[in-house]
């Protein structure tokens, strides 16, 4: 049973969680894995009134806010379990007056709404996050870079782990050497 939610304030509590959980998960039946995963997606949109529709075709999720819709590949993996979880995301978190949409070459998306989508996703997967369900994380956030600022920026490069985040907590680490 997951208790956990997003307004858990204490982010290494979760990051244990998903390490502990990880563990667990790697002595199941990976069949039953993805079918748990599979039934988690179809309950929370039955319990939060969202219509899905599984397609083939797509690569990646749709979130329709105004429809309470959202078009998915069918989940066969963790890699396509992460990408329905963030399409719920978006739909379970609007977008918030504070966000700063950015428009860059005709196309206008919110930098804040892709973080708080994949946090969402973070904070009520089932499974442990996996290095998979992190690779589309990585895969699809950092292409917000171009419509985020400042501190949502930062989210992302921290989310996404990019070489700009790292190279950030190296000088950082460095520093308190330096100091000590
Ligand atoms: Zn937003
Ligand atoms: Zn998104």
């Amino acid at each position: 049973m997951v208790t956990r939610r997003l307004r858990t304030r204490n982010v290494s509590l979760l990051e244990r969680w998903h390490r502990e959980r990880r563990e667990a998960d790697a002595s199941l039946n990976p069949a039953h894995v993805i079918e748990r995963c599979r039934q988690h997606i179809t309950d929370l949109c039955r319990k939060h009134s969202i219509t899905v529709t599984f397609d083939n075709d797509l690569m990646r999720g749709k979130a329709f806010r105004l429809r309470r819709a959202m078009s998915v590949p069918p989940i066969r993996s963790r890699w396509t379990y992460a990408t329905a979880l963030h399409e719920l995301g978006h739909l379970m978190m609007p977008c918030e007056a504070s966000h700063r949409r950015v428009t860059r070459h005709g196309h206008t998306a919110c930098g804040e709404c892709e973080v708080q989508a994949w946090q969402w996703a973070k904070a009520n997967s089932v499974v442990g996050w996996s290095a998979e369900m992190q690779s589309n994380l990585e895969d699809a956030l950092p292409s917000y870079l171009r419509h985020a600022q400042g501190d949502a920026a930062w989210q992302i490069h921290a989310m996404a782990n990019t070489p700009l985040a790292r190279r950030k907590a190296q000088l950082e680490r460095a520093k308190r050497r330096t100091f000590k």
